[in-house]
């Protein structure tokens, strides 16, 4: 055990044995969960590793199988689910039903169907010599262990569009949920454990970062999502023991509305994919940049909907637009950017005021004349913010755009679809979308990761998001030979010299 990791142990056996689970919206006390120490994730750790080759042995259908049950019991326990979420999370009924309940459940169902075929063994053609005839096949095999460490803004989707593919590929499961929200994985668990998962697959370790920390020390792969620092943090550590990772992290993305734009759509989406779960989504609309000769009349618009927000306390379906923030640093990282936006001689066209009221409350806001030296349009603010910045041109907000240390999606919006393409081509994230944002998230066949590191390292969905959490194995079969392959010793000069022919005859290459 290296001095580090001895360190991190102590520390972890110096924490508290419970962490309480606030409701963000109300304040209110929700419950008390375990605060897990590194001896006790490592005797989980135990446990998953003994449980696995069973997993792995019942085969792509028989884990489908459990899957698709649980896919079932996710839209059967549809409202227990989102008003579990609501409770942790403060958001509104609709943002854990659109995008957890309806991403969680689809999720299922996807990798269950998509894994053999991911996964499938591919046969390889090779045009050496030397393995002329052979057979050669590529194949995955489960990585085993697999840890997975998730933020708090999507206590569902987030995790568990992570813990799914690794279970569809064989592996055992340790996830590591935010401390500021435990209780959807929790019943989660539950619902697996109903589904016919078996005993020790999946395993929730709830706790705070020294608990994440323990479960990096323990697992084969580590897929992690949150902030850039944290996932700094938790490349370094993985890379003492040379484990895998797969980082999704923090964004900054930015929406270019050109002069052609259908206004009202623009407006419209720039208001609901900013504001959407109180604007804590990795790939919330955070920046939005409008040529100069539509400026005034999308600020306009932009302005009106906003306004017209419904934010409260999260009660059932339709109660409210906007729920609360979730994470209490949050709040102030909010308030700082508005404020410091604000004294440098930006303007609050709506909200831009803390409210005093009890719970993580920040207003939807629309903010003008800000510039590129502010903290609002360069760091990730991560909440009900929208600061507009008017352009000369596409060139300018393709510029502006791509002056940041993020890059995980943008958006452009123009009817000149060719030219709105063009321009979405040219931003350098991961993702991006014409005309429209966010909605990328939920075509799980469509890769999603950052294009920058700050942004993260890896890809989630797609064949990419499934075979990270495998190794790759190589085979080859050698299946009719030559009684001595003519390569082999002894060393002879009269066949060095034939063999050395041949090699210059395939080497010399194809002619032009
Ligand atoms: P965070 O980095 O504070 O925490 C994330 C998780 O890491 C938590 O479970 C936490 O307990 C754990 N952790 C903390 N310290 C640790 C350590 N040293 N070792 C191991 N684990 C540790 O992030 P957050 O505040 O929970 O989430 C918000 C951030 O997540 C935002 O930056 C957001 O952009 C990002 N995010 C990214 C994506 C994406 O897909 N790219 C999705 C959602 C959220």
């Amino acid at each position: 055990m290296t001095t580090t990791t001895k360190a991190r142990k102590r520390a972890a056996a110096a924490q508290p044995e419970q962490i309480r689970v606030d409701n963000p919206a109300t304040g209110e006390v929700l419950t008390h969960v375990p605060n897990l120490t590194a001896a006790e994730v490592a005797e989980v750790a135990a446990r998953a590793r003994a449980a696995q080759p069973g997993w792995e042995q019942l085969g792509f259908e028989g884990r489908a199988a459990v899957l698709r049950r649980m896919q079932r019991w996710v839209v059967d326990h549809a409202d227990e689910v989102a008003r579990t979420i609501c409770s942790e999370t403060g958001k509104a009924y609709e943002d854990a039903l659109l995008a957890e309940i309806n991403y969680g459940a689809a999720a299922f169902g996807f990798w269950a169907k998509q894994a053999p075929s991911y996964l499938a063994e591919t046969r390889v053609r090779s045009a050496q010599p030397l393995v002329a005839g052979k057979k050669l096949v590529q194949r995955y095999r489960p990585m085993g262990l697999v840890g997975v460490i998730g933020p708090w803004n999507y206590p569902l989707t987030n995790s568990f569009g992570d813990c799914i593919p690794a279970l569809a590929a064989g592996n055992a499961v340790l996830l590591k949920p935010s401390e500021l929200t435990p209780l959807t994985s929790l019943l989660l668990a539950e619902g697996l454990a109903a589904s016919g998962l078996p005993d020790g697959v999946f395993n929730v370790v709830t706790g705070t970062g020294a608990t994440g920390s323990a479960l990096v020390d323990e697992v084969d792969m580590v897929m992690f999502t949150g902030s850039t620092a944290t996932g700094r943090k938790v490349a370094a550590q993985a890379a003492q023991r040379l484990v895998p990772v797969s980082l999704e992290l923090g964004g900054k993305d930015p929406m270019i509305v050109l002069a052609d734009a259908d206004l009202e759509r623009a407006a419209t989406h720039a208001a609901y994919y900013s504001m959407f779960n109180c604007g804590q989504t990795c790939i919330s609309i955070e920046r939005c940049y409008v040529e100069a000769p539509v400026y005034d009349e999308f600020v306009d618009l932009v302005t009106k909907k906003v306004t017209a927000l419904r934010q409260g306390v999260p009660g059932g379906p339709g109660s409210v637009d906007v729920g609360s923030l979730t994470s209490p640093a949050q709040v102030d990282i909010v308030e700082r950017h508005v404020r410091d936006a604000v004294a440098a001689g930006a303007r609050a066209l709506t909200g831009g005021q803390r409210p005093h009221r009890e719970g993580l409350w920040f207003p939807p806001t629309v903010l003008v004349d800000v510039d590129h030296d502010m903290t609002i349009m360069r760091e990730e603010t991560f909440g009900p913010t929208l600061p507009v910045m008017k352009v000369a041109d596409a060139q300018e907000a393709v510029r502006l755009a791509n002056d940041s240390e993020y890059g995980l999606c943008g958006s452009v919006f123009g009817r000149d679809l060719e030219r709105a393409e063009a321009v979405a081509r040219r931003l350098e994230v991961g993702a991006v979308t014409v005309n429209d944002a966010l909605v990328n998230y939920t075509a799980l066949e469509l890769p999603m990761g950052g294009a920058k590191p700050a942004s993260g390292i890896g890809r989630r969905h797609g064949k990419e998001g499934i075979t990270k959490y495998c190794r790759q194995q190589s085979v080859l079969v050698s299946r009719w030979h030559l009684r001595r392959d003519l390569h082999t010793y002894p060393y002879r000069a009269s066949r060095t010299r034939v063999l050395a022919r041949l090699l210059a005859v395939l080497n010399r290459g194809a002619k032009d």
